[in-house]
């Protein structure tokens, strides 16, 4: 058993005095590239981390739910509850449990104890690896028949309307979806996806991940103002969302826009929804390493007209680049969190200690880094 599934299952004995029933687990994630485009109907292309949560689940004896976590090992305990009922990080469960009733299906009552190794709040996507591992369990231990592709829709409303977190379906879709060895290329309208190879070793290549460690500020507020200026700029263009802006079009669109930062912030979801599909076709055509411009461009794009990164991000993508990265971006809503840097195999310590040293020169907490391979989706273990 991993490291995380020993202390889950030791959390859970510690908390309820007995075993689990069985352990189910569900990964973080990182895009690629497509940022800020799925609340715009666009497309993105997140593929899984190795690094997972698990959930050690087992029928509870008295109708109710309770949830402890190796963070939290107090347990939470409740019964069918409404938004606003249970606050904390027990809403994320609880949120799962009342997403799913409403959703028509009858949750199990379980006890839950959680561990995982996702680092919290680093854009890493901590809570839909919660709520997916804990979404999982429901419906295998309930034998709820939710077909794979409702699934990441009901784990997004826990988040948006029972924690309250008005975040796209980019997390839950990765989370639930991706396989191993692949990207996740998700029409965000249409909920279609299409599982891309991204087998990098086998083109000598690695996607190394900086966590920047920067403290993330007005992240919430931020968002909320990105996401309305999107709206209003297709509310004034007259389409149902910025997705149906395509590049050629952008230009007549810019035109109609009076206002500068509407331009800006429209520019940026017109543009890397071109990038995320110029990626796709790269990578169907094994053309790997060409894909580093764009991802190059997706971070200029962020910096310069969506305004989401902050200067650890930047100096990371740059020292990246200058250590010889064939592209590097800021993966995640921004406002501190990770970049991914595409590099040769060989690089990966180099260009580590590149970007530590570049920190160091600032005075910047001192980031973590480590190479990702694409892992499998939700599961049970
Ligand atoms: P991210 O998803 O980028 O990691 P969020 O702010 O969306 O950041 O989610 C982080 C929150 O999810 C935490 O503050 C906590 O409430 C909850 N959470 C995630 N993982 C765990 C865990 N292992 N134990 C307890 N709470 C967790
Ligand atoms: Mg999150």
């Amino acid at each position: 058993m991993s490291d995380i599934s020993v202390k889950a299952t030791e959390a859970f004995t510690a908390a309820y005095g007995e075993e689990p029933a069985g352990l189910w687990a569900a990964p973080g994630r990182v895009n690629l590239i497509g940022e800020h485009t799925d609340y715009n109907d666009g497309f993105v292309l997140p593929f899984a981390l190795p690094q997972r949560t698990v959930a050690a689940v087992a029928p509870s004896p008295d109708g109710t739910w309770s949830v402890c976590s190796t963070l939290a090992p107090e347990p939470v305990s409740f019964g069918v509850t409404e938004p606003g009922e249970v606050t904390g990080w027990g809403a994320y469960v609880a949120g799962v449990v009342w997403a799913l009733r409403e959703a028509g299906f009858e949750p199990p009552a379980v006890r839950i104890a959680i561990d995982s190794e996702v680092p919290l709040g680093s854009g890493l996507s901590s809570s839909a690896a919660l709520e997916s591992s804990v979404l999982t369990a429901l419906i295998d231990l309930g034998g709820l028949d939710v077909p794979l592709e409702r699934r990441p829709a009901i784990a997004q409303r826990a988040e948006n309307l029972y924690v309250g977190a008005p975040t796209g379906i980019l997390d839950q879709s990765a989370s639930i979806r991706c396989e191993a060895g692949k990207a996740l290329f998700l029409d965000c309208r249409s909920y279609e996806i299409e599982q891309i190879p991204f087998d990098l070793a086998a083109a000598g290549l690695a996607i190394l991940v900086i966590n920047s460690n920067a403290p993330h500020q007005h992240v919430d507020g931020e968002y909320g103002a990105r996401r309305k200026s999107c709206e209003e700029s297709a509310a004034i263009l007259g389409v149902p969302a910025l997705r149906d802006v395509s590049v050629a079009g952008l230009p007549d669109a810019l035109d109609r826009l009076g206002d500068d930062v509407l331009r800006k912030r429209t520019r940026h979801i017109v543009t890397e929804n071109q990038r995320v599909l110029d990626t796709v076709a790269l990578l169907r055509d094994g053309r790997v390493r060409e894909i580093g411009p764009l991802l190059t461009a997706s971070h200029a794009s962020m910096r310069d007209d969506f305004e989401i990164t902050v200067a650890q991000v930047d100096v990371a993508v740059e020292a990246a680049l200058a250590a010889g990265a064939h592209g590097a971006r800021m993966t995640g809503g921004g406002f501190g969190g990770c970049v991914l840097a595409l590099i040769d195999a060989a690089e990966a310590g180099s260009t580590a200690d590149a970007v530590a040293a570049a920190y160091a020169e600032r005075g910047f907490t001192a980031p973590t880094s480590w190479v990702a391979v694409a892992g499998p989706g939700a599961t049970r273990l």
